[in-house]
């Protein structure tokens, strides 16, 4: 039977306080098998991992690109150090969430540029030496983050929320990268986004929801709606099945498939998911 996989969700969120396991359980019952929950500092490393494990879920650790003002000096030893005890944890997938944010301006110059490509390459080092695919975070920053790829080669893994342009994307498919498509693919006026989603090829793609944020269009609230006085919509692993169909309607195909396609590629994208898989089925 075909199921579907969140290849990227940070359910260690305040947002799921109220309702965790009742929301993983949602997700279960809404035909999502596995959750990949990315860490973005050395303070969730232990929180991602001990939910992994409380899910029968995949996890990853890594220093998020928005993290670089935050995270002490000895951020990256305390990352080696978890990777190295945990070498042998079949549920740690991935080094990630890593990448670069290009977005945010203060991120953008200076110190903190440095501290982030610094961060990025010193993580892809260690993503290879431990053989381990990434999940990167790419924000107005493709062709920089290929760069580093180029760099350090011999890595692949996953572009989250990808939205970059076709020929980006073919990039990243020839380097053995997939491309996670989310909410963001739902809002009809992302014309770019959907057509990209509608041509890849079909090996291109895995299914993603970066819960909490970025909500699929029937749960987000407008800026006028939150004015007045709507909270954000949640995102949430169960939202795939959903985000997948519209997904697959866009490509003219029905969400079983699809969801058996974007399965298998997000095992082929993780190997160690891939074992978790076979060893659960
Ligand atoms: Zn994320």
């Amino acid at each position: 039977m075909a199921y579907w996989i969140d290849t990227h969700c940070h359910l260690d969120a305040a947002a799921f306080e109220p309702d965790r396991d009742a929301m993983r359980a949602r997700a279960r019952d809404a035909g999502v098998e596995f959750c990949v929950i990315p860490a973005v500092a050395p303070d969730n490393f232990d929180a991602v991992c001990a939910l992994a494990h409380r899910w029968q879920d995949a996890y990853a650790v890594g220093i998020h690109p928005m993290a670089a003002p935050q995270v002490d000096r000895d951020a990256l030893q305390q990352l080696a150090g978890f990777l190295q005890e945990n070498a042998d944890d079949p549920r740690l997938v991935a080094v990630g969430e890593i990448g670069l944010d290009y977005f945010v301006p203060e991120l953008k110059t200076g110190a903190l540029r440095t501290r982030q490509d610094e961060l990025y390459l010193a993580q892809l080092k260690l993503a290879r030496d431990h053989g381990l695919p990434v999940l990167l975070h790419v924000r107005r920053s493709v062709d920089e983050v290929l760069k580093g790829l180029r760099q350090i080669r011999g890595l692949a893994g996953i572009a989250h929320a990808f939205n970059g342009s076709r020929q980006q994307a073919d990039i990243f498919l020839e380097m053995g990268f997939k491309l996670g498509f989310g909410g963001a693919v739902t809002f009809e006026r992302a014309t770019r986004l959907r057509t990209l989603a509608a041509e890849l090829p079909d090996s291109a793609i895995v299914m993603e929801t970066d819960a909490p944020d970025i909500p699929p269009h029937w749960l987000y609230r407008t800026a006028a709606e939150r004015a007045a006085g709507a909270a954000q919509g949640r995102n949430e692993p169960a939202e795939v099945p959903r985000i997948g169909a519209e997904l697959a309607a866009l490509r003219a195909l029905a969400p079983a498939p699809w969801a058996q396609r974007t399965t298998a590629n997000a095992l082929a994208a993780l190997p160690r998911l891939a074992a978790l898989a076979r060893a659960q089925a």
